[in-house]
Order: structure tokens, then C-alpha cells, then sequence
């Protein structure tokens, strides 16, 4: 399924069938206080915005999805594919101290700590099992998505938290969509070594250049992992820069997209 589109005022954001029972989003570019290169919902700590207007933005979002800005631990992003196990004593990591360690996904199967990814064309992906009740985020441009976070942050789940995967329910959120993802061969070739042969209906060659469908092959990983019900956003970031902060669009003077999931239980009333 696509995506549902939720509004609070000026604010948007994204929601999933698949995840529901959980507290979640996608953010869009609307409703935050940033201005001008980043207005007005820009949910990054290194753009070059004000830390107050930040703060502000996590609250606003926060107000209208369910968690506490202090409630929030961030990832640290350098496409890998490395995944960390994450609990609430964690909560406050990136947004109110600097993250120290790197990694592109974190778990937890603790209430009331709400994972924090970013991007600005790269495909954020959400887990949630609900019979476990356990959470992923996970951050996966191309190299990460070469690398299967998305299939190590499953792994991840089965490891710590005893998940079963075909309990494990996931949302592909917007990113930069096949129309637009135009990239050299080395990116082609990253895929097929990846996944072999299945990477083919996801790579469109265009003379010396390929379009990729990042969305298609983290489904493709996601299936891999046993993962059986994954809802697609159907938004590219390119196509729609006024709405979705797009890195290639913008030339990287931009805000981010975050993509959060908490599990229920630990939010105050
Ligand atoms: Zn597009």
C-alpha cells in the first residue's frame, strides 16, 4: 500500500498501514519554523540551522505524532550498513548531545524511545513487529542499500529481540524514485554483485547511464529477509522538491527528512 497523508494544522507528514500500532512518520518539508533554505520542517542537527528552530521542529512534529523530542536518539549516518541496538537510556543521542557512534539503522524493543533516521533522496525504512513489539529505522541510500541494511536490520531484530520475520511489518518511505535516479554504471554493478540477477527489473540503463529503483531493491532485501508485508511510498523526492527535501534538487543547501518510529508505552499522557 501507498502511504497515508496526515495533516495538523500546516504540518504534513507520512503514515503506514503496515506499521500501525506503532508511533510513526515520515516528515515532509511542511510545517516546521526554519527558514529560508530549510523552511520550514527541517529535521537535521548539521544543515546549518539555528539548534532552537531544530528543537522547535521536533516539537511540532512530535506535538502532533506522539513522542517527545527528548524521547528521540539519532543516527549517526555514513552509509553502512551498520545497525545498533538501542534503549532508552540512549534517548536525548543527536538531538540534545552530539552522536558518537556511527551507524546508518538502530532497534529497540523499548517503549518510549523514538528512532530517528534522515534523508533528502536516500529510502528511509521503518520496521515494526507488533507481536514482539520491536522497532527499526534505517537509513539506505544507494551504497547502503548495496550493502542490505534493511535485510541486517532485520537480522538484527531476530538476533536481540527474538523477532520472527514474518512478523516483522515495514514501510519504504519517499526517496528518489526511478524517474529520477540517474547514476553512473558503478552503481548498476554494486547492485548485481549484491543481489545478482534479481537487481535487473530494479536498473534502467540510459545510454553510459542507469536509472535505479532504490525502492524495488530494498523491497527485494526485505523479501531476502522473510519480511512478507512492506508499504511503498509512492513520492519521489526529486520529482516533488517543494514538498520532500531533495539533496540533488537543492544541490545539498537543504534541510532533512526524518523518518521516526516509537513503540507505545512509554509516552506521557
Ligand atoms: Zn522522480
Amino acid at each position: 500500500m501507498d502511504l497515508t497523508v496526515r495533516r495538523a494544522g500546516a504540518l504534513e507528514y507520512l503514515t503506514a498501514p503496515a506499521l500501525a500500532g506503532s508511533i510513526h512518520c515520515f516528515s515532509t518539508r511542511f510545517g516546521g519554523v526554519s527558514e529560508g533554505a530549510l523552511a520550514s520542517l527541517n529535521l537535521g542537527t548539521h544543515r546549518g540551522d539555528r539548534p532552537e528552530n531544530v528543537l522547535a521542529n521536533y516539537r511540532l512534529l512530535g506535538r502532533a505524532v506522539g513522542f517527545r523530542p527528548e524521547q528521540t536518539v539519532f543516527t549517526k549516518q555514513e552509509h553502512t550498513a551498520i545497525v545498533r541496538v538501542t534503549a532508552a537510556a540512549d534517548c536525548g543521542t543527536g538531538l540534545l548531545r552530539e552522536a558518537q557512534d556511527v551507524c546508518d539503522g538502530r532497534i529497540t524493543d523499548e517503549p518510549g524511545v523514538a528512532l530517528c533516521c534522515f534523508s533528502a533522496d536516500c529510502t528511509p525504512v521503518l520496521l515494526f513487529d507488533p507481536v514482539r513489539q520491536a522497532a527499526g529505522a534505517v537509513h539506505a541510500g544507494w551504497r547502503g542499500t548495496a550493502k542490505g541494511i534493511v535485510k541486517a536490520a532485520v537480522e538484527a531484530m531476530q538476533d536481540a529481540y527474538g523477532c520472527r520475520p514474518e512478523n516483522i511489518c515495514a514501510a519504504i518511505g519517499p526517496c528518489i524514485g526511478l524517474c529520477c535516479f540517474e547514476v553512473g554504471p558503478e552503481v548498476a554493478r554494486a547492485m548485481r554483485e549484491a543481489l545478482g540477477p534479481e537487481a535487473e527489473p530494479a536498473l534502467r540503463q540510459c545510454g553510459e547511464k542507469y536509472h535505479v529503483d532504490l525502492k524495488l531493491l530494498n523491497r527485494i532485501w526485505l523479501a531476502r529477509a522473510g519480511v512478507r508485508r512492506v508499504d511503498v511510498s509512492s513520492a519521489c523526492t526529486m520529482c516533488s522538491p517543494e514538498r520532500f527535501w531533495s539533496h540533488r534538487v537543492t544541490g545539498g543547501v537543504r534541510g532533512s527528512l526524518a523518518a521516526v518510529i516509537m513503540l507505545k508505552g512509554g509516552e506521557e499522557p
